[in-house]
């Protein structure tokens, strides 16, 4: 019956990170022993002060709808955050609370795209973005980078990349899936370009901020000429353990904070009440409650990269941040292993599941075809296990 569902969902590629991980799981229940490399989730349990604020706010019967921006004192909290943390200053108007990062960026797009207008993605870019520009009838445009310029784009090639048609571009620091962080000077070197343009906004995804190994964390809306077009996306999930919980935000101008509220008001109402009473407890707590988290990611990278490093044909830049390798795999394409041609990078990221039994995502996803992702937000057992199966899968 698959004809009679609309073009729009006939069209719509599934999203890779999530397909990779039902697959994974289904084999998992089916016995094999699969160690999943492929999803960005923290495997750390959300901190207990957080999980206590929501057990009050349960026996404090938040249970009603709540306002479909977000309730008045997290949307507080949030203002306070990006003050304190990002040098940024939103008031409670140009806050809007979602269920997760994923849906503020939804709602970003579909307020501010047209169909037929083009939307430039910085690729590496994370799967979704691609997808969410499409249901809103615009036309991904990718900027293309790689590992010769740690996967980050020149004001040049910027430049190149805009014409007329031009509404949005999103950019994302660290980067998923690369690791790329954008220094301040980078950064500011891009706006420069973008001062030529006024017509253009930009979402700036910073949902790995606090998940950062050295480069400090730089907001584009800082800078002063594009705060008035900047949307800053951020977001509970990877930096509290809090994946499941589904809490993103936006600070944007007010225009675009309350379209937001005006698209979401149709949609899905009020992110969860329980969540955003835990939110208020993640937020209004130092940063310093979170660094053990951090800390351990920082280890686990160095030994993800000196294992891959030491298997011929994988190629791999140093990630500043999130918790992502994303090793150039192109050695592989072309070559025949166990008898499997591998043609693509989902070729190898399949190879790799059936042989391996490592689940990661093909870099095709995140335009990038000659990579894959890896994830290293597992535990330090699994991935020497994992790395380990990978080195004899392909030897
Ligand atoms: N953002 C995470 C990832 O890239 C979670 C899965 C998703 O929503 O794509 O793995």
């Amino acid at each position: 019956m698959s004809n009679n569902l609309s073009n729009r969902i006939n069209n719509l590629p599934v999203s890779a990170t999530l397909a990779m991980a039902a697959k994974a799981r289904e084999l998992k229940e089916n016995g094999v022993d699969i160690i999943g490399l492929s999803l960005g989730e923290p495997d750390f349990n959300t901190p207990d002060f957080i999980k206590n604020a929501a057990i009050e706010a349960i026996n404090e019967n938040y249970n009603s709808y709540s306002p479909v921006d977000g309730y008045v004192d997290l949307k507080q909290s949030i203002c306070n955050k990006f003050k304190r943390d990002n040098e940024l200053d939103y008031k409670s108007d140009q806050i809007v609370v979602s269920t997760g990062a994923k849906q503020s960026i939804a709602n970003v797009v579909q307020v501010l795209v047209n169909p037929g207008e083009d939307v430039l993605l910085v690729a590496p870019y994370w799967v979704s973005y691609s997808a969410i520009v499409t249901l809103a009838e615009g036309n991904p445009i990718e900027i293309r980078s790689d590992i010769s310029t740690d996967f980050k784009i020149t004001p040049q090639q910027l430049e190149n990349s805009i014409t007329n048609k031009t509404k949005l571009i999103i950019i994302n620091s660290p980067n998923n899936p690369s690791g790329s962080v954008y220094s301040e000077s980078e950064y500011v070197a891009l706006a420069k370009v973008l001062e030529n343009y006024p017509d253009i906004y930009i979402l700036s995804d910073e949902i790995y901020e606090h998940i950062n190994y050295g480069v400090a964390h730089f907001s584009f809306a800082k800078i002063p000429s594009m705060y008035d077009r900047t949307i800053t996306v951020n977001g509970l999930a990877k930096a509290f353990a809090m994946t499941g919980w589904r809490i993103g935000y936006i600070g944007a101008p007010s225009w675009i904070a309350k379209a937001c509220t005006k698209m979401q008001g149709q949609i899905t109402s009020g992110t969860n009440c329980i969540a955003q009473r835990a939110a208020i407890a993640a937020l209004d707590a130092s940063v310093d409650k979170i660094q053990y988290m951090i800390e351990e990611f920082r280890s686990r990278r160095t030994l993800i990269i000196k294992m891959l490093n030491e298997i011929e044909g994988f190629s791999l830049n140093k990630p500043k941040g999130a918790f992502y390798v994303f090793p150039d795999i192109s050695y592989f394409i072309g070559k025949t292993l166990k008898g499997k041609k591998i043609n693509n990078s989902s070729d190898f990221a399949i190879y790799l599941l059936e042989n391996a039994h490592v689940a990661t995502v093909s870099g095709d996803a995140f335009g990038a075809p000659n990579n894959i992702r890896i994830s290293y937000a597992a535990s330090k057992e699994n991935i020497v296990r994992a790395i380990q199966r990978i080195k004899e899968a392909v030897s």
